[in-house]
């Protein structure tokens, strides 16, 4: 059989970029070529079995040993070889892995990287372009691999100089999978040494689940056990940060961890993790790194959604099933009761470690409220089973504080008061002057401020925490219950009566923009506000439905004590009236941080009014 002759491609320039960082600047760590590339070959075995799970028609039909990964030396030759039995890759997938680098982890890394080389080696695993770390110790890199379930004459091997292009060429390979060998850069002979080999695995390699063999020794240097499966009293916080480290390429560390064998209907074990800061890719829609199952020990597949609801998708680790038939199928995890349970029990953990950390460690739970707060908020509309305990997991900003939870703002509400306040607004500065707030201020009394886009669902999936009423002061009449007294009672009495009269030509005048507009006690210094309808949705929702941030049935109300309605109420015959009421709505609606409708007319209003008012006061 002839094989075409070897073929030259160029690196994208980001590919270009990255090899360069490599060869020049991140030496400080260079052993962690090994790390990346041990890791690479260890998910590669990985993909094999779930291949094999999922697709056993294309996976072929090649025996499976128990997967290993080698690690080999040669002095006289100055190389280094890794290789595996896992899923391999074909032409295509080499072009498209390592040859281009269209990879969206590449131009993050190229972004997020700090010049500090200590602190970008460790964000080289996380974003993706863990194998060009080869070239930070080698000058031509090697690798020839073979897709599983494809004949021996599908080999390709790649070759490059980590400069601006690599080589295709078609070879044959009897086995599945992928060998690499690093030809070393002049000066890096020191890597040639069983010892030092020995050691770097050992450090950054120690729990990956496969056996690695060194040279021709059959033990394995790595522990190559399942962490998860040694008893806790054996497990230092050094294992676990390891562990998590190995199976994350998270190198800022977990914030915390639960680990518990549970034994009855079903026995497994669930080792889980909550991580120190957000990966990149949280909030991509197919971000799906998540909790990895295992049935007795054997990798099964990585899957988010199957063992963790997507309001806890930042969890990472393992979750290793006795139970579960290990050819158990798709079909089988998604209605099956087993999983069913083993899910329902890790959401009670991760619950509970996030409880016992807000409770016993409050600045950690703080960082990991700014981290994934807006996730977990996610869970109140989505959980309804675990509403409760997630609802005492929420933190807020209010009136008067930060990192505020629904149960600190019900020991400090006042006496008589029966309800939560809260005020839905686009961003907190909008929120913390709006003049919903005023009469709240005036009575000294803490609302919560929402500026969170999911906020809006957490209050309309929660309206009670504890039995007291979640309510909206931008929403409905103001409703202070018993914190009202007769006095304030009978002043907005009068309030009412003396401004029936306004409030009549103002709601012509308004016809068709205000649903109905009416005295108020919310304000104190601002002349209108507008408010929703009881029975109408909150803004924050609306906003999104109608596209200028306004209710569907937005009220006026206005305040019987501002000198611009008192002038208002006693000169009711003034001409003026009609640009009044439509300058008092469009203000209003500015101060609810919503767009006016029709902006021109609202200065040309304005003006009007202004020019009147200064030839009605001449000299000024
Ligand atoms: P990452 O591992 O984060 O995806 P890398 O730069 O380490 O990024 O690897 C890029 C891609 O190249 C991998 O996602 C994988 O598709 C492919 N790859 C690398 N090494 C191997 C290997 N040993 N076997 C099969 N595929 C591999
Ligand atoms: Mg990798």
């Amino acid at each position: 059989m002839t094989l075409p002759a070897e073929e030259t491609f160029g690196f994208q320039a980001e590919a270009a970029q990255i090899l360069d960082l490599m060869a020049n600047s991140l030496y400080s760590d260079k052993e962690i070529f090994l790390r990346e590339l041990i890791s690479n070959a260890s998910d590669a075995i990985d993909r094999f079995r779930i291949e094999r799970f999922t697709h056993p028609e294309s996976a072929g039909t090649e025996p499976e040993d128990e997967p290993r990964i080698r690690v080999a030396f040669d002095k006289d030759a100055r190389t280094i070889t890794i290789a595996d039995d896992g899923i391999g890759m074909s032409r295509d997938e080499v072009i498209g892995n390592i040859g281009t680098i269209a990879r969206s982890g590449t131009a993050e890394f190229l972004r997020a990287r700090s010049g500090d080389a200590r602190g970008d080696t460790a964000l080289i695993g996380q974003f993706g372009v863990g194998f060009y770390s080869a070239f930070i110790v080698a000058d031509r890199v090697t690798l020839t691999t073979r897709r599983a379930g494809l004949p021996a004459a599908e080999g390709v091997r790649w070759s490059s100089e980590g400069k601006g292009e690599y080589t295709l060429e078609a070879v044959e390979r009897a086995e599945r999978g992928t060998t690499i060998v690093l030809h070393l850069r002049e000066g890096e002979d020191e890597l040639l040494n069983e010892h030092r080999l020995r050691s770097v695995i050992k450090r950054y390699s120690d729990h990956i689940g496969r056996p690695i063999l060194l040279g021709g020794d059959d033990t394995p240097v790595n522990q190559a056990t399942a962490l998860w499966a040694r008893p806790k009293s054996e497990l230092t916080d050094k294992d676990y940060d390891d562990f998590y480290r190995q199976l994350t390429n998270d190198f800022s560390g977990p914030l915390a961890h639960v680990h518990a064998k549970v034994e009855g209907r079903y026995e497994y074990t669930l080792l889980l993790y909550v991580p120190s800061q957000a990966p990149y890719d949280l909030w991509l829609p197919q971000s799906l790194q998540g909790v990895r199952l295992h049935v007795q020990r054997v990798f099964i597949l990585e899957d988010a959604d199957r063992l963790m609801p997507r309001y806890l998708r930042f969890v990472r680790g393992v979750v290793d099933s006795a139970d579960l038939p290990l050819n158990v199928s798709r079909e089988i995890l998604q209605g099956g009761q087993a999983m069913d349970h083993i899910r329902s029990s890790a959401v009670k953990k991760v619950l509970r470690l996030l409880k016992d950390m807000a409770e016993g460690e409050p600045e950690k739970y703080a960082t990991f409220w700014t981290e994934f707060g807006a996730t977990l908020k996610e869970g109140i509309p989505d959980d309804p089973a675990h509403r409760d305990d997630i609802a005492r997991l929420l933190r807020f900003t209010s009136t008067e504080r930060t990192g505020v939870s629904l149960a600190d703002y019900a020991s400090r509400m006042k006496d008589g008061q029966d309800k939560i306040y809260y005020l839905l607004a686009p961003g907190l500065s909008d929120a913390a002057s709006s003049p919903h707030l005023e009469a709240f201020r005036a009575k000294d009394i803490e609302v919560l401020l929402l500026d969170d886009a999911v906020d809006n669902f957490v209050v309309t999936a929660l309206p009670h925490f504890e039995g007291k009423r979640l309510q909206s002061v931008a929403q409905g009449p103001p409703d202070f219950g018993d914190m009202e007294d007769t006095a304030d009672k009978d002043a907005a009495e009068q309030d009412d009566a003396g401004c029936a009269d306004l409030v009549g030509r103002l709601k012509e005048h308004l016809d068709g923009r205000a649903f109905d507009v009416r005295v108020t006690t919310r304000l104190t210094t601002s002349p209108a506000c507008i408010v929703a309808d009881e029975a109408d949705t909150e803004f924050a929702l609306v906003q999104r439905m109608r596209g200028s941030g306004l209710p569907n049935q937005p009220i006026l109300e206005i305040n019987p004590r501002h000198p611009l309605i008192e002038r208002l109420n006693a000169g009711q015959d003034d001409p003026r009236l009609a640009d009044w009421a439509h300058v008092l709505f469009d203000q209003a609606v500015l101060t609810c941080g919503a767009r006016i409708e029709e902006p021109a007319a609202f200065v040309t209003r304005l003006n009007t009014l202004l020019v009147s008012l200064t030839s009605d006061t001449p000299g000024r």
